[in-house]
């Protein structure tokens, strides 16, 4: 059991968010004797846009998650003034899923594999020369999925610095029937909305920008979402169904994702921006690849697969925030108006489904 110094896990994770929780499961289906370490108690809530795309939502299945509510989504509509241009995953659907119900059921899930939760907040880790040591506790090997703010990341010196202009994210949710199949991206000069149909009768919106005096509370979130008139006028007879939550600066970086018998997945390992929904797609994706790392006793190999899984994200998310802040982005909706092939493509790579989702 965890705090009896001697027991020897095969993995702890740290950080019981939803990657964490997700290597966890992977890891306990694989037969590995897994505790995740997560500092803050119960079901947790966070600054999300919560669109699953659709390879997030294979991995959900294939690991046998359970979830109760959550919209299904067709792909993805831009919007920008009068004009909007629309894109179709070729292959499955998006789910739209609140934080807490994602958070609930991948608990749940972890609990039927016979993975430990404990709460403990993470201090300090070091080597030994067969195990990880966590705080007194031995594993074999450490996932760190700390998130965005990763401390692990930090204490192991495996920070990189960022690239681009900080951006920081608002979000909160409205009692509104969702008005289209697709999650609704709003485009303005200065940052973007995202719309996700989170149920029936629920939208999540979540605003990210550049300015970081507005990270605060639903003053904020009003003047932000204001500049997003179609948008606002929308909402504006909407109850609001949860609270301002913030998150940023976006952008964190590792110059490695491992390190001796440390693996970083999910936001820990690194992200660039949310504008193109992937982070929890990729997180899953990392997490099946850390774990068959482990089982067949190839960890170095993993910093290689981790950056084949996300170089498409990378290069596509600094294309994006380039595009934003260039001179040619008022021809971005009249090219995808009339070149909607030209999404659809796009969207077809975001619903790709790779072949790690089609091993049990
Ligand atoms: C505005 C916004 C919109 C987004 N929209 C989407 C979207 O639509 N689709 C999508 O797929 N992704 C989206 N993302 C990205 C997605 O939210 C993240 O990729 C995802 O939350 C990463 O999960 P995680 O488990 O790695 O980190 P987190 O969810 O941050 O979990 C980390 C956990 O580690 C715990 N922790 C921290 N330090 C310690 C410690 N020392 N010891 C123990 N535990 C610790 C924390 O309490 C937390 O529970 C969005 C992100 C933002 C900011």
């Amino acid at each position: 059991m965890i705090g009896s110094g001697d027991k020897l896990w095969d993995v702890l994770v740290a950080g019981g968010g939803p990657v964490g929780l997700y290597a966890a499961i992977e890891a306990a289906r694989a037969g590995l004797d897994t505790a995740v370490l997560e500092a803050r108690p119960g079901v947790l809530d966070k600054a999300c846009g919560e669109g699953l795309m659709p390879a997030a939502v294979a991995a959900l299945q294939r690991a046998g998650v359970r979830i109760q509510r959550k919209h299904c989504f067709a792909g993805i509509r831009y919007v920008e003034g009068g004009s909007c241009a629309e894109g179709r995953f070729n292959d499955g659907v998006g789910w739209g899923i609140r934080r807490t119900e994602l958070h609930r059921a991948l608990r749940e899930r972890a609990g039927e594999v016979g993975v430990k939760i404990l709460q403990h907040r993470v201090a300090e880790v070091s080597d030994d020369r067969d195990a990880v040591v966590v705080d007194g506790r031995r594993a074999r090997y450490l996932i760190a999925a700390d998130g965005l703010r990763s401390p692990l990341r930090r204490s192991l010196h495996l920070e990189a610095p960022p690239k681009y202009a900080p951006r920081y994210a608002l979000r909160r949710h409205f009692r509104v029937q969702p008005w289209g199949p697709f999650v609704e991206v709003h485009w303005h000069d200065l940052g973007e909305a995202y719309v996700t149909p989170v149920a029936s009768d629920e939208v999540g919106v979540a605003l990210l920008f550049d300015d970081r005096s507005r990270t605060h509370g639903d003053g904020d979130f009003e003047v932000i979402l204001a500049r997003f008139p179609v948008l606002a006028a929308r909402l504006a007879q909407a109850t609001a169904t949860s609270a301002v939550r913030g998150a940023g600066p976006c952008e964190q970086r590792s110059r490695r994702v491992v390190d001796g018998r440390v693996l970083l997945v999910g936001d820990a390992a690194g992200a660039l921006d949310p504008i193109t929904g992937e982070g929890l797609r990729l997180g899953f994706l990392a997490s099946i690849a850390a774990v068959d790392a482990i089982v067949g006793g190839r960890v170095p190999q993993y910093e290689t697969e981790w950056r084949r899984l996300t170089r498409r994200y990378w290069w596509m998310t600094s294309a994006l925030l380039a595009l934003r802040r260039s001179p040619l982005r008022p021809l971005m909706m009249p090219t995808l108006c009339h070149l909607p092939a030209v999404f659809d493509r796009i969207l077809g790579e975001l619903g790709e489904q790779p072949v790690a989702l089609a091993r049990v």
